[in-house]
């Protein structure tokens, strides 16, 4: 197969183990830097352009398309959808994933368990959200902050009040989230690929600290699931649509509770921490499901079934 990697940097641990994966399967990879390619939008024959080249057609594309150029990143990877290359994840499950109020709606009209969490534009109403939050001590969280940077652990109500008026203060969307203490600072990292988890890690925040992000001082270690731990990851990843998801949970005392679902999860941290050969599972799921069916765009709730034949929709 004729596979594109969409990745900023080809040397990055992820890239690296992805190209190997797949070289070592024989099928041929192109790394794309996705704010290279650019699109020729015309009726019936849609492009994607590369450096002042047309790019051939591809079997697959897989994107890993950093937080900070989601908007161009998804609109390149929709254009090879378009073009009628299989997605290893769908641009509309990316979008719906890295909105992580949009994940939040959705996962709790599918009843996934999530930690209660409020959202409110006006400043009048923030008392009334911190006690939907079940009071504090309250998690408070920028919409568009990753790595750990912008979520904040509010102990006191006033506190609570301030950094909300602060965030508020600089035009930042904020959600407020019921802290879940006996968590511990940890998390679980569930590696899911096709409706199946295939790996898991716990990861320790650093002493004294309620942010267990890995970039943060994090450490990892090997996580045995629960079967609701399991069903839990799984169902996270089916309600955003994407075969290839990392699934963050908290360990509640009412059980896994998801935190968020992220859309190109790292491989080192999981590869190294669970000795699975990561990569080579996705170059399967691709062998498995490029030659099938294409870019076919699944909203959260949508129960159609796959089509045997390529089928570019937008
Ligand atoms: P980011 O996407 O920036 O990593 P997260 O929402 O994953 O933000 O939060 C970062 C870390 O903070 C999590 O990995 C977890 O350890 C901790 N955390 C986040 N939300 C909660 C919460 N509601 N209760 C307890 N700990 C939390």
């Amino acid at each position: 197969m004729r596979i594109a990697l969409l990745s900023r940097n080809a040397k990055l641990y992820s890239s690296r183990r992805l190209i190997e994966a797949a070289e070592a399967r024989g099928h041929e990879v192109v790394v794309l830097d996705a704010l290279r390619c650019y699109m020729d939008i015309e009726s019936g024959k849609p492009e994607v352009h590369y450096k002042g080249k047309t790019l051939e057609k591809f079997d697959a594309v897989i994107p890993r398309i950093g937080a900070s150029i989601t908007f161009y990143g998804t609109a390149v990877l929709r254009q090879f959808e378009v073009a009628g290359t299989y997605p290893v994840n769908e641009s509309v499950a990316i979008s719906r994933s890295r909105d992580k109020l949009r994940s939040m709606q959705l996962m709790s009209r599918k009843g996934v368990g999530i930690p209660k969490t409020g959202f409110a534009h006006s400043p009048d109403d923030t008392g009334d959200l911190l006690k939907l939050c079940g009071g504090a001590p309250v998690v408070i969280k920028l919409l568009e902050g990753t790595q750990g940077i912008g979520v904040v652990l509010a102990e006191t109500k006033s506190a609570a009040e301030s950094v909300i008026e602060a965030f508020r203060g600089l035009n930042a969307h904020i959600l407020v989230q019921e802290f879940i203490k006996e968590a511990g600072g940890a998390d679980i990292r569930c590696f899911v690929v096709g409706g199946k988890v295939i790996a898991a890690m716990v990861r320790q925040g650093a002493e004294g600290e309620f942010r267990s992000n890995l970039h943060r001082g994090g450490s990892a270690s090997l996580a045995k699931l629960s079967k609701q731990e399991r069903e839990t990851a799984i169902n996270a990843a089916k309600v955003m649509g994407l075969n290839v998801a990392g699934v963050d949970l908290l360990r509640s005392s009412r059980g896994p509770l998801v935190m968020e679902v992220n859309s190109s999860p790292g491989l080192e941290g999981i590869e190294n921490a669970s000795g699975k050969d990561v990569a080579g599972t996705i170059i399967e799921f691709i062998e498995k499901n490029a030659s099938v069916g294409s870019a076919r765009t699944r909203d959260a709730g949508s129960t159609r079934a796959r089509t045997a034949k390529p089928k570019p929709q937008a």
